[in-house]
């Protein structure tokens, strides 16, 4: 075949670029590297790997380090490289939000001058004396007609009003918040400088084409204000999926500082199986064992998030205790 045939399609697709972009869908992981891999995360990165490469989409890496004190120093390294280990394969280059700080500027610069956000003065505790929202107290709205004398701005924050946020989670169902009721104005750029999780996530998914974000549930709530970021930003709405999140015996999310279920080296294949069980794919004991690729074509080729379960929690010791069975888990 010349290589003429292809000028066609190439000059065509150049010229419906905007449509393409449209049509072809993204799935994406976003880990911050403040810790190795663990049970929990493996299990959000399969859940939006097989959700993206299930549809022949594109899945695409961006590491979260804009929370400076927290970032581990080697630790995005040793996530990619699990990753890799683990039979994962990304689209393009990764992306560092630490290289993004231009864009965010940016953006928090024409919220504030549409009037969309306001300068804050507030301290921690003063912003914390309203009433509770569903995460914490709701901003008492302090600084929204402008700074009280003799204050300096600290923070930004974004300007909600009542009308309600509703979306169809893939897997979660219908969610909705009313922002004011519920959250109250939330922060976008935080006292420290730094731009706010949902500020940065919401341009870097638009940033990256990103159509579907598959994560765990416990970003669920964030979801309303990620969608009220994209009206007031202009950018288009996504499709959301929350995966259930594996926790504790205290029901806390496991955390990577609390090193439980660590990933072990020795048994890829069936940590991997153990996560697709926990996802409900009910995977076959014949590839419990098999080669990485193998399992990750059977679970892309088989990949159905409708039976994923519709809870936003799964106990971790029940998986613990069968796994640790089988292979002698790392612990
Ligand atoms: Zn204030």
């Amino acid at each position: 075949m010349g290589p003429g045939r292809w000028l066609l399609p190439v000059r065509l697709a150049a010229r419906l670029g905007p449509l393409f972009r449209f049509a072809m869908s993204a799935g994406r992981y976003a880990p911050s590297p403040s810790g190795a891999l663990h049970m929990g995360s493996l299990l959000a990165a399969l859940g939006s790997y097989l959700q993206a490469r299930g549809q022949g989409a594109r899945w695409l890496l961006r590491i979260d380090d804009l929370d400076t004190p927290r970032v581990v120093a080697g630790a995005d390294r040793r996530i990619l490289d699990a990753l890799t280990v683990f039979g994962f394969r990304w689209d393009g280059d990764v992306l560092y939000q630490s290289a993004r700080r231009a864009a965010y500027a940016c953006a928090l610069d024409a919220l504030l001058a549409t009037g969309r956000a306001f300068e804050c003065g507030c301290t921690r505790r003063e912003a914390q004396a309203g009433v509770k929202g569903i995460e914490g107290p709701i901003y008492p709205g302090t600084c929204r007609d402008g700074l009280p004398p003799g204050r300096l701005s600290r923070s930004l924050r974004l300007r909600v009003d009542e009308s309600p946020l509703c979306f169809v989670d893939a897997i979660q169902g219908r969610h909705c918040q009313i922002l004011s009721r519920d959250i109250g104005d939330f922060v976008i750029r935080r006292a420290d400088g730094i731009a706010a999780y949902q500020l940065a996530t919401v341009l870097d998914d638009a940033h990256q084409g990103v159509s579907e974000v598959v994560r765990g549930a416990d970003l669920l709530s964030s979801t309303p204000r990620q969608m009220a970021l994209q009206r007031n930003l202009g950018l288009p709405v996504l499709s959301y999926g929350h995966l259930p999140v594996l926790v504790d015996a205290d029901g806390q999310k496991l955390g990577k500082s609390r090193g439980a279920l660590g990933l072990s080296a020795d048994a890829i294949a069936d940590q991997l199986w153990c996560c697709l069980d926990l996802l409900g794919q009910n995977p076959p004991d014949t590839i419990r064992d098999a080669a990485v690729p193998r399992v990750m074509r059977w679970a892309i080729d088989n990949w159905n998030i409708e039976l994923v379960p519709r809870v936003q929690t799964l106990d971790a010791q029940v998986y613990q205790r069968s796994s640790s069975q089988r292979s002698g888990f790392a612990q």
